[in-house]
């Protein structure tokens, strides 16, 4: 134990969480505690397919709560979807007494928690004027319209952050607005909503939670609430991901998973992350990379390049992950790298950015918009010319 370090810290969370398989029908009971109208904001045609959405319209109207349908986004969410689901808010004058509800991957809950955010805080014209980096730099000063989280993918953690994010491809950026007010009011994680996630799609999304896990854990800004909720995620995240991968329908794989996720959103918005989230919201906005499989090409990267700074948390990550102490530092730091790099085998995850569509002449755009909040975490400083060369060899 580091006795040298001082602490001094904030911890954010939701207000509330209610976790379980099943557990989706308390929907319409949950809501009415925020309003008696909600707008949701869905995430998948699959959960229009297998009745999911259904059920939560009939839980809503069963408590009270009228819903509405306020839009369904598959994709992750771009300024103009975020401009007209405000604009569709503002035709249902939505306000006091009014919820939003995001059910769906990182995409929808994002895409809700910006709409909710913007609805109340209503200076700027569009999203971007609020978006770190590349906006007026407005910020969300009056609180949002109560938010209620509904992840359906166990990945992102955004149910439990206070950011929402925001890509842009003509012109390319990928940012967030944030504030600790936008943090969600209410979650409901039911793990079995995620049984639908096809095998890749778990494994990108899976290794996001994991990144995120393992990042916070190693950032500049790691605090101990954070890191002592991603070493217990670290300790069973693992064989839960393969096994959710592999055997999709497995209930404790996909409520580990589902848990996992939370954690490494709970990490994240407390501890900041790292240069692979850095890198994949470049890859995001000039290669289309969704945003989990850039995170695990980026994360086995980004583990060795911190080797030389945080020797003592990577043996620990080591010691977790492998669940074996080995006789000296430089075994357990092997153990690490050689655990994450096993994982992404199994999980099909290429290993080089030629096979994500990254070509040699992009590197020079993607070092630029590998800057922002995720890489001002990274342990160490690392410089365009650096970064350029960590890329032209992953190539
Ligand atoms: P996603 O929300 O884009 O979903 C991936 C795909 O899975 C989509 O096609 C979606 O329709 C589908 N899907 C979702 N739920 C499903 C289900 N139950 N069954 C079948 N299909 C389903 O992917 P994601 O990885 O969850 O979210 C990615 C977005 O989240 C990115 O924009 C990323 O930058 C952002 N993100 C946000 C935060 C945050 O803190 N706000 C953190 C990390 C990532």
């Amino acid at each position: 134990m580091n006795l040298s370090a001082v602490w001094n810290f904030d911890f954010l969370s939701p207000n509330r969480l209610v976790f379980g398989w099943g557990r989706r029908e308390e929907a319409g009971r949950l809501a009415k505690s925020l309003g008696e109208r909600a707008f949701i904001i869905s995430g998948s045609r699959t959960l229009e397919k297998n009745g999911h959405l259904d059920e939560l319209h009939r839980s809503l109207r069963a408590a009270g709560v009228e819903p509405v349908a306020a839009g369904c986004i598959s994709r992750e969410p771009e300024v103009d979807d975020v401009d007209r689901t405000l604009s569709f808010l503002r035709e249902h004058r939505a306000g006091a007494g009014d919820l939003v509800i995001g059910i769906g991957g990182g995409s929808a809950i994002d895409l809700a928690k910006a709409a909710a955010a913007l609805m109340t805080n209503t200076r700027g014209n569009s999203v971007v004027d609020y978006l770190e980096g590349v906006g007026k730099g407005l910020t969300i000063d009056a609180a949002p319209l109560p938010l209620f989280a509904i992840p359906t993918t166990a990945g992102t953690g955004s149910e439990a952050t206070k950011n929402a994010v925001i890509s842009s491809y003509h012109p390319p950026f990928k940012k967030s607005l944030r504030s600790d007010q936008m943090v969600p009011r209410l979650v409901l994680i039911d793990p079995q909503l995620s049984v639908s996630v096809p095998p890749p799609v778990t494994a990108w999304t899976g290794m996001d939670a994991i990144t995120q896990l393992i990042e916070s854990f190693l950032s500049r800004r790691a605090q101990p609430i954070p890191q002592a909720l991603a070493l217990h995620a670290l300790e069973f995240a693992v064989p839960a991901l393969i096994e959710a991968y592999e055997n999709g329908h497995s209930r404790v794989a996909r409520e580990r998973m589902a848990y996992a996720a939370y954690l490494s959103g709970l990490a994240l918005a407390n501890s900041g992350l790292g240069l692979a989230h850095g890198v994949a919201a470049a890859l995001g906005v000039h290669c289309r990379v969704p945003h989990g499989l850039a995170c695990a090409v980026m994360l086995p990267v980004a583990l060795r390049e911190n080797v030389a700074t945080r020797p003592a948390e990577i043996a620990q990550l080591g010691r977790v992950l492998s669940g074996q102490q080995r006789s000296s530092e430089s075994e357990d730091i092997d153990a690490a790298l050689q655990t994450v790099e096993n994982l992404c085998d199994r999980l099909r995850i290429p290993r080089r950015l030629g096979e994500i569509g990254v070509r040699r002449e992009q590197i020079p755009e993607l070092v630029r918009s590998s800057r922002g909040n995720s890489m001002s975490g990274n342990p160490r400083e690392i410089s365009d010319e650096e970064l350029h060369q960590i890329l032209e060899r992953l190539l």
